[in-house]
């Protein structure tokens, strides 16, 4: 679509992506109507604000498809099989996510995309990559769930070379034509199955990110479902497979060779075999699962042609946002951890790998998980468990029996005040030379607004241990 004057287009849903999208259409001069399932307070606010400007606004309906409507713009949080999009299809109107809306909204010289998608890590690695982008100089950002918006950096007044997108199963499924220069899939765990159908469709919705890829598909060679993503994926002529591993690299990979982190993929003609990027230590925190973000990272700057050098210098000059690993103190020398942020079992897995001796605090709302596996590889690492929220009984039905040893502390509270007992148990548990590892494996809501607030009652706890 180049023409929007007077084009009937219908956006689906208000909130973070909806509302921009309309504006955005609304100025370009298409005829704009919302549909939106809810009508709360905060859409009524919502949709005063975009009537004022001319959008037709349509609350507490999001199913009837508006007379003439041209093409959807959906939230990509709208699950694949509402009766909207059935109305769609049958009517031959194509639907587009915030995505899609933006990489055909792009400048004709508009900045390449490396891309990023996984089921964890997707933020760390943007964030790295776009500091090992800066590091070399280059103009950009890191887009998509912080950071930037992806309209914004699409249409906006800064200028960019290149661009760190990170994009979601969701944001792919409604992203037909999207073409990054090169992507990374980091891992797949099952997750949001709900929304997408099946592990399968989930599957194949994170391989759309290698569609069309010009450069590099880098892989995950401890992760086989991703490296068949990029097998099945259609490419264009020359595009190369590059994998990311925590042992030695092969041929088109990148590895960690003796506490040092090597290409051998893109290897520069004076570095015959392998060229050295970074230490181990180099990377916040040194944990293995983030020396696996920081190496699709890298393999992503390299794809673009950034200089070793700038790698190096990029993830020393990176910090990781709040509650990802995150150290808060030492009280008594035991270490106190926030993962608030591993809301899935792969996430937790990844946070408790990275300790030896450890009292964990868990729980919240499982989404549907099971926690055998959890419990069974995380056994011989833990002092304790502190279990809060919800569905905690999950996860001690699963301690019990995987790790039936192991002291479990199951605090049947939800109040505002439980995670400064919980922090309490915790320390009551642990012994010098421990880590107590908020990594709840669970959803926050049932106990705190989201991941953000769990970790800062977590930071307050042990705030005010240490007093
Ligand atoms: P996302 O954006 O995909 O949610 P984040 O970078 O915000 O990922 O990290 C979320 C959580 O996932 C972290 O707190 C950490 O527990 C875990 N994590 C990060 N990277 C990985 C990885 N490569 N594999 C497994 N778990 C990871």
């Amino acid at each position: 679509v180049t023409d929007w004057q007077g084009k009937h287009v219908t956006v689906a849903g208000l909130g973070v992506s909806g509302v921009p999208a309309a504006k955005v259409l609304h100025g370009l001069g298409a005829r704009v109507t919302v549909v939106n399932d809810g009508d709360d307070a905060r859409a009524r606010e919502q949709a005063a604000e975009l009537e004022a400007l001319g959008v037709t606004v349509r609350l507490g309906d999001g199913d009837t498809l508006p007379e003439g409507a041209e093409l959807i713009v959906t939230a990509p949080g709208w699950k694949p099989d509402k009766p909207l999009f059935a109305a769609a299809g049958a009517a031959g109107v194509p639907v587009w996510g915030d995505v899609e809306l933006a990489w055909r909204l792009r400048k004709p010289d508009a900045a390449p995309w490396l891309a990023v998608t996984g089921t964890n890590g997707k933020t760390t690695t943007v964030q790295m990559l776009a500091s090992i982008l800066e590091a070399a100089g280059l103009r950009t950002a890191a887009v998509g769930n912080i950071g930037v918006s992806l309209l914004d950096a699409v249409l906006g007044e800064e200028e960019y070379d290149v661009l760190a997108v990170e994009l979601s199963s969701y944001q792919l499924h409604w992203a037909p034509s999207l073409r990054a220069h090169s992507a990374a899939v980091l891992n797949l765990a099952p997750d949001h199955l709900d929304w997408h159908g099946s592990m399968e469709a989930y599957a194949a919705d994170k391989g759309r990110i290698y569609e069309g890829n010009r450069v590099a598909c880098v892989y995950n060679v401890a992760d086989k479902a991703t490296e068949d993503l990029v097998r099945e994926a259609d490419v264009e002529e020359g595009c190369r497979a590059i994998g990311f591993t925590l042992g030695t690299p092969g041929p088109s990979q990148l590895g960690v060779v003796e506490g040092i982190l090597v290409d051998r993929a893109f290897v520069e003609n004076r570095h015959k075999n392998a060229q050295e990027l970074a230490e181990v230590s180099d990377v916040t925190p040194p944990a293995p699962h983030n020396i696996a973000n920081a190496l699709a990272a890298a393999a992503l700057a390299r794809a673009y042609g950034v200089p070793a050098s700038a790698v190096r210098d990029g993830l020393r000059a990176f910090t990781p946002d709040a509650h990802r690993i995150a150290h808060v103190a030492d009280v008594d020398g035991v270490a106190y951890v926030d993962d608030s942020k591993a809301t899935n079992t792969h996430a937790a897995q990844a946070s408790l790998a990275a300790y030896e001796s450890i009292v964990w605090i868990a729980g919240g709302l499982a989404k549907g998980a099971t926690f055998d596996e959890l419990a069974a590889g995380a056994a011989k690492r833990l002092r304790g468990a502190v279990l809060i929220g919800r569905d905690r009984a999950l996860i001690r039905e699963a301690l019990a029996r995987h790790a039936p040893e192991v002291p479990v502390v199951d605090l049947d509270r939800t109040d505002t005040g439980a995670m400064l007992r919980a922090v309490q148990e915790a320390r009551r548990l642990a012994r010098p030379g421990d880590t107590v590892l908020l990594a709840p494996a669970c959803a926050s809501m049932d106990m705190f607004a989201n991941y953000n607030k769990r970790g800062d009652a977590f930071a307050q706890a042990v705030r005010e241990l240490g007093a």
